[in-house]
């Protein structure tokens, strides 16, 4: 069933934004006492058409849903070439990613001019937006924002805190090693060029721990969506 992100008021009436109102009625063609699924405040409700023009949407009753992981994950991605971040922020929401933010380190090359990093803010919040309604999330992931890696805001850290190390690769053990159900986690993923040692130095002094991400080297997108993966596995299992 198709799922969006909207109000539900006292009344329990249904207030999607115009953009769902129209992938409602033009993209999807729904039919009146047609049914969605609709989150708000992390609770999910069967809702029913009964209107279009102006549209009209009920609320029926709430829905049993259970699909958020326990454990909080925060992903810390390096800002990285052309499109490979809206690849990377829909799969981290896929895979059930809390908070996701941007970083600027010695070897980022790309930086976001003031007006244009708002505009892709907005664009990177849609993507996990629409990620989230279709993975049946309960809830959308929040987008910290752009941060040098000296000045990492307090809400990057969790219980854990992982750097994957390109130069750990063949250290397997190390893996996620002191990851256990019940302690939230951040990773950070280095961007093409990977971290400098002082990066790796200054970072492990504040508390990261390294880890390798298996023995061959990945692209910055993929170690992300491998991380998140395995982090998944250990959590959900
Ligand atoms: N240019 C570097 C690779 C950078 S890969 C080199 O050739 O060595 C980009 C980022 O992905 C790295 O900074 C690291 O955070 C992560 N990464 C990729 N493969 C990894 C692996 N096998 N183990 C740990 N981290 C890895």
């Amino acid at each position: 069933m198709q799922r969006y992100f909207a109000n539900i008021d006292n009344n329990y009436f249904v207030h999607l934004n115009p953009d769902d109102e129209h992938h409602v009625s033009h993209v999807m063609r729904m039919k009146k006492n047609d049914e969605i699924e609709v989150v708000n405040e992390g609770k999910v409700f069967l809702c029913r058409i009964e209107d279009f023009n102006p549209l009209r949407i009920v609320a029926i009753h709430e829905m049993e849903n259970d699909v958020e992981l326990k454990e909080d994950i925060t992903l810390l991605f390096a800002l990285t070439k052309g499109d490979k971040i809206d690849l990377v922020i829909q799969k981290a929401t896929e895979l059930g990613v809390k908070k996701v933010a941007l970083i600027e380190s010695e070897r980022t090359v790309v930086t976001y001019q003031d007006k244009d990093q708002e505009k892709k803010l907005a664009r990177f919040n849609r993507i996990m937006k629409e990620a989230s309604e279709q993975s049946h999330r309960l809830v959308v992931p929040t987008l910290l924002g752009i941060y040098n890696l000296k000045r990492l805001p307090k809400e990057a850290f969790s219980d854990l805190n992982y750097v994957a190390y390109e130069k750990d690769a063949h250290d397997t053990d190390s893996i996620f090693s002191k990851v256990t159900k019940g302690k939230s986690v951040s990773i950070l993923i280095g961007p093409e060029g990977g971290f400098s040692e002082q990066e790796i130095a200054r970072l492990v002094e504040q508390g990261f721990i390294r880890t390798s991400l298996g023995k061959r080297i990945l692209r910055a997108e993929t170690a992300a969506i491998y991380a998140l993966s395995v982090l998944g596995y250990i959590l959900e299992k």
